[in-house]
């Protein structure tokens, strides 16, 4: 899951920044308005962390901005005030959650939880196919009883394969959503980690594979 964070205090960006990387979130930053409407309108992130006060243009403005132009990614607004017509004004922008400053990074972890089922899950946080489990909260992956260590992005990988359960994904849909900005990746590498993936998902495992191969088009987990 890739997740926008504008925010144009430096050390909270990158606080935040590295507290989510450690949950397996790719997270890219940036310190301005209008650079976050701008990537926000045009790369694909499953959640938009916004500071209400920025340069160039504010997070109520980029809010409004972004539903009118018709993009739904779930925006969690950051403020430092806590008025209660500051939280109308974002929600009334478009916001879907709303934080105060300064926050514990556990709440902050715990909003972006609800904000990314929400639309599909509910408060379900066990993706499943088949016998294969991955908790979402817990970060356990286990095989019928059997548990499973992967590495954060392998953990990432999986999840956005199970997120999409039955559907195909492209390599570069796995990029947009399991890398940052900055990574630089090339299909190559999606293909190792599917790789990785196999090897202790499916390989260990004498039971049909679960991660599948759809050639020319990418990939996709499913029973059969
Ligand atoms: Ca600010």
């Amino acid at each position: 899951m890739r997740i926008l964070i504008v925010e144009d205090e430096h050390r909270i960006a990158q606080s935040i920044k590295r507290g989510l990387e450690q949950e397996s979130y790719a997270v890219d930053i940036t310190f301005d308005g209008q650079k976050g409407f701008d990537l926000a309108s045009t790369e694909d992130y499953d959640v938009i962390i916004l500071d209400r006060m920025l340069p160039t243009m504010d997070g109520i403005q980029v809010c409004r901005n972004l539903r009118t132009h018709n993009v739904h990614i779930p925006i969690l607004l950051l403020t430092a005030k806590d008025r209660l017509t500051d939280k109308v004004e974002g929600l009334n922008a478009g916001a879907d959650d709303y934080l105060t400053k300064p926050f514990a990074f556990e709440e902050l972890l715990a909003r972006i939880r609800a904000l990314i089922r929400r639309p599909k899950e509910l408060l379900n946080t066990a993706l499943k196919v088949a016998d294969l489990v991955l908790n979402t909260t817990s970060y356990e992956v286990k095989r019928g009883s059997v548990s499973i260590i992967l590495s954060n992005k392998e953990f990432a990988l999986l999840e956005y394969l199970m997120r999409n359960i039955g559907k195909i994904v492209t390599k570069e849909k796995i990029i947009t959503h399991v890398w940052d900005y900055d990574a630089d990746v090339l299909p190559n590498t999606v293909e190792a980690y599917i790789g990785y993936l196999r090897n202790k998902v499916d390989r260990p495992f004498k039971k049909s594979p679960l991660i599948h191969t759809v050639r020319g088009f990418g990939y996709k987990i499913a029973e059969k």
